[in-house]
């Protein structure tokens, strides 16, 4: 079987380093909030190119934490508007309802698959008070564009950074685009923990102090809190995990960037359609998305073969049962990429013999 991705295998090649790391901290008897924690902001914000790290629980809280900081700063209020595609995974919709916040939905480019810049100005209204962008499948969502028109509107740039770790736009890293990132260090994720964890990113002072004290009960001073905040912090053994794997994100990246350009450049079977190639820097490839009209039949295809696939994702949000009041909004972009995309195992880890195997069974379908 080719695995979509090898979490055992990937794990493995780190073993000595990461079993090292994990000593380290069982056997410093500190376990949350230490030397490991505030050696992983301090080299995360590094390696993004932000003045500030906060590490917390995992994705959905560092985006969740943004938007409660600013409205504990008094830059957003209930009922105020979150531009955010309409294709993104479920979680950056979460943390904006979970705000009393309301997400606008807008379509994504069918070849690009990120949100389509040209859409968002007429959905902008007097409660638009962010855009939230999502580097999906690994490419870069940011353009000059929506830079502009959060400079215009005076709106929050805001970026869901859970799948692009490492990515680039010109000399800057996603995560450094905007004014406050989130960042997901799920497993499956291109930098991975081995459990939940996730992280801020931010140059504004003000915003980096409040998410900070958020994470912690509200609290940024011993048994003092400032706010009715929440618990949702990185521990020590993912903080030391973490630290390790960084050091080798940038090669992992472009591992995964040499099984895709393989996928680019020996898919050929006329009903297998890629999203437009992008520039190596602007893709780090966390997922390899492939359309066909006939999507389901070509995975039990593979599956019949032996190769893993899965979907990203099979139900978009406006049709989940927990949004059931927008069941009838009609976003037939996003719908079509829900109903035809499949993705290939990549990862740093797969063999070329796998990756050809792969595309010559796609090619014969
Ligand atoms: C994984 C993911 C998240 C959530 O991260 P968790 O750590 O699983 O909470 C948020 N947004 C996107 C786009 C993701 O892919």
């Amino acid at each position: 079987m080719i695995s979509f991705l090898p979490l055992k295998n990937i794990t493995l090649s780190y073993n000595d380093e990461v079993a090292e790391a994990i000593k380290r901290v069982i056997n410093s008897g500190w376990y949350i909030q230490g030397q490991e924690n505030t050696t992983f902001e301090h080299n995360y914000a590094k390696y993004i190119g932000s003045s500030h790290c906060i590490g917390c629980g995992n994705g959905l809280d560092a985006l969740t934490l943004i938007l409660r900081a600013y409205k504990e700063l008094n830059i957003m209020h209930d009922g105020d508007e979150i531009i955010v595609p309409a294709n993104t995974y479920i979680a950056s919709i979460l943390a904006i309802t979970e705000n009393n916040l309301i997400p606008v939905l807008v379509e994504p480019r069918g070849e690009t698959l990120e949100i389509d810049d040209s859409l968002i100005e007429k959905h902008i209204t007097d409660r638009t008070k962010a855009i939230m962008i999502v580097h999906l499948y690994g490419r870069c969502a940011y353009t000059n564009n929506i830079g502009d028109l959060c400079q215009k509107h005076n709106l929050k740039l805001i970026e869901d950074n859970a799948q692009a770790h490492g990515c680039r736009f010109g000399t800057k890293r996603t995560g450094s685009l905007g004014d406050a990132a989130g960042h997901s260090f799920y497993p499956g994720k291109n930098l991975g923990a081995l459990g939940d964890a996730g992280a801020v990113t931010t140059d504004d002072e003000e915003l980096a102090t409040c998410v900070r004290a958020l994470a912690n009960y509200g609290s940024s001073q011993k048994y003092v809190f400032d706010y009715c905040g929440r618990n949702s912090r990185l521990d020590e053994i993912q903080a030391a995990v973490l630290n390790v794997k960084l050091r080798h994100l940038d090669d992992d990246n472009s591992k995964r960037q040499q099984v895709a350009n393989y996928y680019y450049n020996n898919i050929s079977h006329p009903e297998i359609k890629l999203p437009s190639q992008l520039p190596d820097e602007n893709n780090v490839y966390h997922l390899f998305p492939i359309f066909c009209t006939k999507r389901d039949e070509l995975q039990n295809y593979l599956t019949q073969n032996e190769v893993q696939t899965l979907i990203h994702y099979p139900i978009p949000p406006h049709k989940q049962k927990c949004y059931n009041g927008w069941n009838n909004i009609s976003l037939p972009i996003t719908e079509k990429i829900h109903k035809e995309e499949l993705s290939l195992p990549i990862s740093p880890v797969i063999s070329t013999d796998n990756v050809k195997r792969v595309v010559e069974l796609l090619n014969a379908f």
